[in-house]
């Protein structure tokens, strides 16, 4: 086993070196971030050598937006899918005809890997558009040559209907909206044994155990986390396997790696816990090498019992940054702040709280100033419309707003603790 796992990560080694050699030779600017680092493309010889490369991150690709880091000429992009830019600038992906049908082989694997064969009807309810989660599993069902609906997000009882009436035995989706399903379902006193339901295929958001006992329990299923990044394809990077020990990343397309918050690699001896960073092994259109995703996991290349030779990475628990993710929507601190502070009444002081009861919920409390307070009661009901409507219109998100009298929310002595995630005990 352990010989195999050398060969494994010695065939990385190669797939590495092209690779670098590669961006070097189409993406300017890899190149002058290898410069600045010193590093000429045959100072990378082997998997050995990848802490010497410089990290990308985010920020290198919003900066290069929409088409600088692209390594192809254009007319051999066949595809664009894009990121939602909520914070401004969104990021873009390019695919090659080849990536697109690699992408397409790793959504595949990981429906093998759930168990899913030609003979299942997948419904596919991740939105279709500029997001990949629609297109991503849909394409890797039909290579599987599966029967794919794709009904994309929305229209709960029409997905009910189909779910039922279709017989449809793999879900893929969002997990809040598998828990939608499944509440809108018992709501309407259906029983779970109408539905054929097998499995289903939930991710693009993280989600806690308690969630998927839910959503197991409400679509008589067995859920499966995915895993995936516009930035390194979409969906298929990982899944986890019948054992639940974990999601597994296909180690011929992706490299992975954790680091701490300074960069050092914690996965010395192929395990550790950090910020996950990925280097892509194949793709065409847009490699991205040592790109930081935020996401903080463990990974590990210990024998798994499903006889996969694929490392595993643990569950996303959280970022490594300050964005918070609600009902699967991206949600900066700085967005809220952004609607408060321009709103005659608020005070300068509030607080952010996401909690979870079935979904996730968002509060937040606002001091209002002196005026406001000593004002009419009807003047503090319409700010608390005002701001309920104006972070609606931002983040497409219902949060709760509590409206308290100047001094209520403790000063900070130091940093401003504005964010109290109290989903994180789950
Ligand atoms: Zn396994």
């Amino acid at each position: 086993m352990q010989k195999k796992i050398e060969e494994i990560r010695k065939s990385q080694g190669k797939l590495l070196v092209k690779n670098v050699k590669y961006s070097w030779d189409n993406i300017p600017y890899y190149k002058q971030k290898m410069k600045e680092a010193g590093l000429k493309p045959e100072d990378i010889k082997g998997l050995e050598d990848i802490h010497k490369l410089p990290f990308l991150s985010k920020a290198d690709l919003r900066y290069h937006y929409p088409y600088g880091l692209i390594a192809t000429p254009l007319d051999n992009v066949v595809r664009f899918h894009s990121s939602s830019g909520t914070t401004g600038i969104p990021t873009v992906v390019p695919y090659t005809k080849r990536d697109i049908e690699l992408w397409a082989e790793l959504n595949k694997r990981c429906l093998e890997t759930v168990g899913a064969t030609h003979k299942d009807i997948v419904q596919v309810s991740y939105g279709y558009g500029l997001f990949t989660g629609g297109l991503g599993l849909h394409y890797g069902a039909e290579r599987l040559g599966a029967a794919v609906i794709p009904t994309s997000s929305g229209n709960t009882m029409r997905q009910i209907k189909i779910l039922k009436d279709m017989k449809t035995t793999t879900l893929a989706c969002t997990p809040s909206y598998a828990l939608m399903l499944s509440e809108v379902i018992k709501s309407n006193e259906m029983k779970v044994d109408e539905l054929s339901l097998k499995r289903g295929v939930f991710g693009a958001e993280p989600w806690s155990e308690n969630m998927r006992k839910r959503i197991e329990k409400g679509l008589g299923l067995e859920a499966f986390d995915i895993y995936g990044l516009t930035e390194l394809c979409g969906p298929g990077v990982g899944i986890e396997c019948s054992e639940h020990n974990g999601l597994h990343t296909w180690s011929d397309h992706f490299i992975v790696e954790t680091i701490d918050k300074d960069g050092n690699k914690t996965d010395v001896d192929g395990e550790g816990k950090g910020e996950l960073v990925f280097t892509t092994l194949q793709r065409e259109a847009m490699p991205v090498l040592r790109y930081r995703t935020k996401d903080l996991s463990w990974i590990t290349w210990e024998e798994c019992a499903c006889g996969l030779l694929h490392p595993r990475i643990g569950r996303i628990t959280g970022r490594s940054d300050d964005m918070l993710i609600v009902r699967g929507v991206n949600v900066f601190p700085s967005q809220i702040e952004e609607v408060l502070m321009e709103l005659k009444g608020v005070g300068d002081h509030y607080q952010i709280i996401v909690d979870r009861d079935i979904l996730d919920k968002l509060m937040i409390k606002v001091e209002v100033t002196n005026e406001i307070f000593s004002d009419s009661i009807s003047e503090l009901i319409s700010l608390e419309k005002e701001i309920k409507k104006r972070l609606f219109e931002m983040l497409s998100l219902s949060v709760d707003v509590e409206l308290v009298e100047p001094g209520q929310i403790p000063r900070p002595e130091g940093k401003a603790k504005r964010v109290i995630d109290l989903r994180k005990d789950m």
